[in-house]
Order: structure tokens, then C-alpha cells, then sequence
């Protein structure tokens, strides 16, 4: 291996394209495969060579990098890229996979000879297009000099949990991060909407909380959002937050651990996207609140 790996992308939608575009910019050689190909296709632009299927995507290449929508849909992909992956090439998969499919994941990458790295990643689609995610990575030491170069493109700062990617202790810290992540973006849209039915002018809320302890920048930022119309194009969507909500619900339930919020919150998303939200921002929970549209 060069000192600069080759990296397939599997999967470039609003994050997948943003990380890739920032490898190219590392002067890292990038293959990109994405079901619908028109959205890796401008990424040809930035030096990455795109591919009209995953396994030419993945041939030879040092690292595989997948940020797909979900963990049964990386499996998918990577079955179909199975026979042209190489032994002893690490697997990143980035996508919001949570826990429950970690052993399945792994248990590929063993079967295949790959270096497992569960690696899920913290920020949106503005730092991912920044290169300023934060990676959750855990996987073995030995195929570390490989994908360096690959988080350092991505992301600001790398946060190890661990050298065994199959124990899931990255992707389990993700699921508590965005658990996070969705609980105040489910209290914003409420909150909104409350002042939106009492006649109280969300101006005046901000004013009475800005700059104390009940302030926020996520706060300010989902509800610019929704105030000021910007839910196209997302940077994270109804129905991509939706999933995340299920599998911290399930997660949850697995250890004994009931989580009412994130309950309602996957309610509310999902009640979002049938009103016809769904490829919105997540802000656009806020209309669950309502019976039309707003
Ligand atoms: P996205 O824009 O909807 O991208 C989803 C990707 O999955 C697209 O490439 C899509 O292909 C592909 N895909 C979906 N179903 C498929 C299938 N059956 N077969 C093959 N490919 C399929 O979503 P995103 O926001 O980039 O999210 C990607 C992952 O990152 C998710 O796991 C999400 O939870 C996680 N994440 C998102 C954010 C965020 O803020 N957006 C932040 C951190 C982590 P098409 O283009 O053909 O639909």
C-alpha cells in the first residue's frame, strides 16, 4: 500500500457524498458507488472515479467506506461487493447501523478477511461537507495507518472507543449521542408549536432564554431552520432521524431501558413523513404537532 489509500466510498447521499468529496480534496484516490448514480456523478469532478456497481467500486481498493441508510442495507451492498473486496482491507462503515447488527456486520468482515472498523460519525451534512465530523472509531491497531488518513479527511477529531469494532462500543456511543440529538430537536418543534397554538411569538422566547442556561446553539439552529422555511435540502432527514429514533428505542429495550421521549419522537417523524415531510429536515417533526400540514 501507498502511503495514501485507495478508498471506495459505498453510498453518497447527503453525508457519503460530503466525505468523499473530502478525500478527493486529501489527494486520496476515491472510487464512489451510489444506487442512484446521478448523485455520486459530480464527484467525478472532484478526481473520484465513479462506478456503476459496488464491486468495481471495492476492487483492490485499501479501505471501504460505507454510509448507507442502514445497517440491513450496508449488508446488502456489501454481499453484492463481496467478490471483489480484498483480504486484509479495512472496512469503515460509517452509516448509523446501531447495535443490534454489529455481530452480523463483523461476522462479514471476518469472513471476508477485512479489518472491521465500526467508525459512526457525529455532525451533519455543513461539517461533513467541512471535513469536521467527529469519528467514533473502534477496530484493531493494526490497520490504524490505513484509515487515518481517511478520519483525518472526514473529521476534526477521531474519538477512539476501543480496538474491537465488533463489540459495537462505537456505535453504542453514537446511539447515546444522537439520542440526544433528537430528544432537543423533538423539544424544539414542540416547543415551537406550543407558541405557534398560544399566540406567543417565538421571538419573545428567545429573548426571555438567550444566553442562559436554557439557551442552546442546537436549539437556535433547528428552529432557524423552521422559521426561516430552509427544511430543503435536508441535512439530516425525517425518515434517516425516524430510523435512528427506532433503533435507539430497540436498543434501549434490549438492555431493559425504557425510553419514552425517543418513543414519541420516532411517532412524531414518522407522523411528519406521512404528512409528506419526509426528505425534509427533522426540524419538520414540528408539523406533527398539527393536524394539516402546519
Ligand atoms: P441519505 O442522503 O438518505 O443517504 C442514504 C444513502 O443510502 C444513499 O446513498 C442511498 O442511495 C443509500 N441507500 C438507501 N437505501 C438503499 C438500498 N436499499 N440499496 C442501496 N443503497 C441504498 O442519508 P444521509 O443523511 O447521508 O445518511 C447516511 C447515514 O449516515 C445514515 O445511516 C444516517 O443515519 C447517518 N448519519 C446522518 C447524518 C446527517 O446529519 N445526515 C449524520 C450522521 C450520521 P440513493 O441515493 O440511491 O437513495
Amino acid at each position: 500500500m501507498s502511503d495514501k489509500p485507495t478508498v471506495s466510498v459505498l453510498g453518497t447521499g447527503i453525508m457519503g457524498a460530503a466525505m468523499a468529496r473530502n478525500l478527493c480534496r486529501a489527494g486520496l484516490e476515491v472510487r464512489a458507488w451510489n444506487r442512484t448514480r446521478d448523485k455520486a456523478e459530480p464527484l467525478a469532478a472532484e478526481g473520484a472515479r465513479i462506478t456503476g456497481t459496488p464491486a468495481e467500486a471495492v476492487e483492490g481498493a485499501d479501505v471501504v467506506l460505507t454510509m448507507l441508510y442502514d445497517g440491513n442495507t450496508v449488508l446488502e451492498v456489501m454481499r453484492e461487493a463481496a467478490p471483489a473486496l480484498r483480504r486484509g482491507a479495512a472496512w469503515v462503515q460509517s452509516t448509523t447501523a446501531g447495535s443490534e447488527l454489529i455481530t452480523d456486520l463483523a461476522a462479514f468482515a471476518r469472513e471476508h478477511g477485512l479489518l472491521f472498523y465500526d467508525a459512526p460519525v457525529l455532525g451533519t451534512k455543513e461539517p461533513a461537507e467541512a471535513g469536521r465530523l467527529t469519528v467514533l472509531a473502534a477496530g484493531p491497531a493494526q490497520g490504524r495507518a490505513a484509515v487515518t488518513p481517511v478520519f483525518d479527511a472526514v473529521g476534526a477529531k477521531t474519538l477512539w472507543t476501543g480496538e474491537d469494532g465488533a463489540a459495537g462500543s462505537a456505535s453504542r456511543l453514537k446511539l447515546v449521542a444522537n439520542s440526544w440529538v433528537l430528544a432537543v430537536t423533538a423539544a424544539t418543534g414542540e416547543t415551537l408549536a406550543l407558541a405557534k397554538g398560544l399566540g406567543v411569538d417565538p421571538r419573545d422566547f428567545f429573548e426571555l432564554i438567550g444566553g442562559g442556561p436554557l439557551d442552546m446553539g442546537y436549539l437556535r439552529a433547528k428552529s432557524g431552520v423552521l422559521l426561516e422555511d430552509r427544511l430543503t435540502p435536508a441535512s439530516f432527514a425525517v425518515t434517516t432521524a425516524e430510523k435512528d429514533a427506532r433503533l435507539i428505542v430497540a436498543a434501549g429495550r434490549r438492555s431493559g431501558v425504557r425510553l419514552d421521549v425517543a418513543e414519541a419522537t420516532a411517532e412524531r417523524l414518522a407522523r411528519a413523513a406521512a404528512q409528506g415531510h419526509g426528505q425534509e429536515d427533522m426540524a419538520a417533526a414540528y408539523f406533527a404537532s398539527f393536524d394539516g400540514k402546519d
